[in-house]
């Protein structure tokens, strides 16, 4: 056979093929996380853990319809955390936590496991969606990370409307500040060290972020994170939520994380891309990276939180060393998993 009849046999072939490659098999698959912390059932009225259950029920649920329709794993992410980010329950948009002096910083990342192109914000104080931001930096931007004043000037040059400073506002995070304040003012008292005095907290007031990772229907998986950060953060205090590798990775040839916890830990190991590394160099599964990350090496040095993963064959892992992780996966070969507590 000629070399020029062998191409036009092998390009007619591809052109036909490609779209069959997506059969009913193909596997596709999302995750979820609205934080990690002290999260026990005492603390819960059977009406509001029920609320909680569906708001996680419809974020998973919306990001699963973008991918079962052929849609991108990156707007799967997206629709999901926008659902987390306008709901008060969750520390993101809506529900974001206090500084320590009253107000909201946001942090949020995004990142696009076909070739690692990534976009974040971080300290942004009047974005209602910094995920859609952060992606419009990995979209439209030659940068990664932009915060405070110049994301936000870029922002507007996007045509994203700036929104007040308190339409974050919830009575349940302010009472968290003034509880945390509180204790902070005591423990600066006798230390006088706010470092020490702010890692004194009790966990379950600093913590809780969203989160989703998704592998779509074309094998490409991507992974986002948004967050009001920690309660009674100094303002400028910036975690994991923003940093790709601390807080979120993607690369389709190991796995997708997003992650939720105290971030400062995060953010010295790496979590999110040592746990990718592990699958990619070690051939460790998702489930035994992410277990020797959360388990072995951030729960002995006092790291608390959890992450989600998703692989490039769908599978899912959603480890956490905490009492609780609101979390929720779904995939083209698992009905829709919601859950909160430890050991459900
Ligand atoms: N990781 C976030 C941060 O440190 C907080 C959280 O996930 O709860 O900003």
């Amino acid at each position: 056979m000629n070399k020029l009849l062998f191409s036009t046999l092998v390009s007619a072939c591809c052109i036909t093929l490609s779209p069959l490659a997506i059969s009913a098999n193909t596997p596709f698959a999302i995750a979820i996380h609205g934080g990690a912390g002290t999260i026990e059932k005492s603390r819960f009225t059977p009406e509001q853990e029920q609320a909680y259950r569906s708001k996680l029920k419809e974020a998973v649920e919306t990001g699963y319809k973008v991918l079962e329709q052929g849609g991108e794993s990156l707007d799967a992410v997206t629709a999901a955390i926008n659902v987390l980010e306008n709901s008060p329950y969750f520390n993101a948009g809506r529900g974001a936590v206090y500084t320590y002096d009253g107000s909201h910083e946001l942090d949020a990342s995004i990142m696009d496991g076909r070739d690692r192109q990534a976009g974040a914000v971080a300290g942004v104080k009047h974005i209602e969606n910094p995920i859609n931001l952060a992606r419009l930096v990995m979209e439209r931007s030659v940068h990664v990370m932009l915060s405070g004043q110049g994301a936000e000037e870029f922002a507007k040059e996007q045509g994203v409307p700036l929104v007040e400073n308190n339409l974050f506002d919830t009575d349940n995070r302010y009472k968290a500040l003034l509880k945390a304040k509180e204790k902070l003012d005591k423990a600066k008292a006798t230390s006088k060290d706010y470092q020490a005095a702010h890692q004194a907290l009790p966990v379950n007031y600093k913590i809780g972020t969203v989160g989703a990772v998704a592998l779509d229907k074309n094998g490409n998986l991507a992974a986002g994170t948004s967050t009001g950060g920690m309660t009674a953060k100094r303002f400028g205090r910036i975690g994991d939520a923003p940093i790709i590798g601390a807080g979120t990775f993607a690369e389709n040839e190991s796995c997708a994380v997003s992650a939720t916890g105290h971030g400062e830990y995060f953010i010295r190991y790496n979590v999110a891309a040592d746990i990718c590394a592990r699958v990619k160099y070690q051939s460790k599964t998702i489930a035994q990276a992410g277990d020797e990350v959360i388990n072995s090496v951030l729960k002995p040095i006092g790291g608390t939180g959890g992450v989600i993963i998703v692989d490039g064959k769908g599978n899912v892992s959603l480890p956490f060393n905490t009492s609780g992780m609101y979390r929720a996966s779904k995939s083209n070969s698992q009905a829709t998993y919601v859950g909160i507590f430890k050991g459900e």
